[in-house]
């Protein structure tokens, strides 16, 4: 019997475009170890574990019943959650901000990420991003049918960009530069000074900073990660994306912001103008609740990931291993011991301990030799792991 088979359409380039995904071998691996009874500890995720604060869901709770939140949103973020935003960045970096002209509230930070180079980059323009780093920049620019340029973070120099090796060739055909401190995946941080820099280098390449800061608020031993805003300039080059998602366990709550330089802000608005409809109000009640609401179960989370990062870290240092105690994010970078590469280090941890660890190379070229354990399980679980590393025998 013959049967007519509708073939669908073959998709787009900018879909074949996106990269292989790099764990589907170690995906498997874990989904057989947890088929076979193992109880399996995942380092894997960086996705906060705990809740988001009561009073933010109390918030989002009385916002829900008001059918005012009900309809449509404002495509720009409701105009007090822009002031919460812009309040916040006064308060927390000493950085003012028009809430109206240099405030656009996101769909998470990502969404902003992802979107921006649509705004920017035409067809065969370069974007400059960093290797090791969060995929989304590179994919975001492949879905602009841009050319993401890498340039590689190296442990020798802090993690940070020596821009002098960008060609100024290179530098001077680029549209966007992205950044991101305190960094996931390396947990490096930035100081003002290397901020200034990247005003430098993007004022001398008429380069769009796009700074992500995503992990401000989760830093230790009393270090304050500034933002790029802080840099004299920066607002002329460039835009900061920042989120609740980390710094208030609202990572499901989809809310962020890009704030910063008002013509890119307000090219990010007109593009979302057109695509999406805004955050749902209530939810960006909820978020005005975590900006102008108490700090102190930001500090208490710090504390949380502090005593996490201290008790993997010495563990660690404990069986040889030459890291060093990040100073801020949810992340731990760790070198892999001579002769092993990222992945076959990962998946020695989950065949001989049952652990999950990220292997470095799914960040880019320049992540591997490094895995990563991320900080979002509970300090038991830790110590468990702990223990079976050393049970069995895992040394650097
Ligand atoms: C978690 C994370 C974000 C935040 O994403 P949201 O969309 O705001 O939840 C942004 N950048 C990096 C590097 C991250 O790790």
């Amino acid at each position: 019997m013959g049967e007519t088979k509708v073939m669908p359409k073959k998709v787009a380039r900018r879909i074949e475009a996106i990269p292989p995904y790099l764990f589907a071998e170690i995906d498997r691996k874990i989904a057989a170890a947890r088929a076979s009874g193992v109880d399996v500890i995942s380092f894997g995720i960086g996705d906060p574990d705990r809740p988001t604060p009561p009073h933010i869901v109390a918030a989002l709770q009385r916002a829900a019943q008001d059918p005012a939140n009900h309809r449509y949103p404002s495509y720009e973020g409701l105009p007090a959650y822009r002031r919460a935003v812009a309040d916040w960045y006064a308060r927390r970096f000493g950085v003012h901000l028009d809430p109206d002209r240099e405030v656009v509230s996101l769909i998470g930070s990502k969404e902003g990420i992802a979107h921006i180079s649509l705004c920017f980059v035409d067809p065969g323009d370069i974007n400059l991003v960093p290797d090791p780093g969060y995929p989304v920049y590179a994919l975001g620019t492949l879905f602009a049918e841009g050319t993401p340029h890498t340039f590689p973070l190296r442990a020798e120099r802090g993690f940070l960009p020596d821009f002098s090796e960008i060609p100024s060739e290179l530098a001077r055909r680029a549209k966007l530069l992205f950044l991101n401190y305190p960094n996931n995946p390396t947990g490096a941080v930035a100081d003002l000074t290397f901020f200034r820099e990247a005003v430098e280098f993007a004022r001398a390449y008429d380069l769009i900073i796009c700074h992500d800061a995503a992990y401000t608020e989760i830093a230790f031993d009393g270090f304050e990660p500034p933002s790029f805003l802080q840099a004299p300039g920066a607002k002329e080059v460039g835009i900061e994306f920042h989120s609740v998602s980390k710094t208030y366990n609202m990572t499901g709550w989809r809310l962020g912001w890009a704030c910063g330089n008002s013509e890119v802000i307000e090219a990010l608005g007109r593009l979302k103008t057109n695509i999406d409809s805004g955050v749902f109000q209530a939810v960006q009640y909820a978020g005005i609740a975590a900006l102008t609401g108490p700090d102190e179960p930001v500090r208490a989370m710090r504390q949380v990931y502090q005593e996490r990062r201290d008790v993997l870290v010495e563990a660690l240092q404990d069986l040889g291993c030459p890291v060093t105690p990040p100073r801020a994010t949810i992340y731990v970078w760790v070198p892999v011991p001579a002769g092993e590469s990222s992945t076959s280090f990962a998946e020695k941890l989950l065949e001989r301990a049952g652990i999950v660890v990220t292997p470095g190379i799914g960040y880019g070229p320049a992540g591997e030799g490094f895995i990563r354990f991320s900080l979002c399980l509970e300090v038991e679980r830790i110590r468990v792991a702990v223990e079976r590393l050393k049970r069995a025998g895992i040394r650097w």
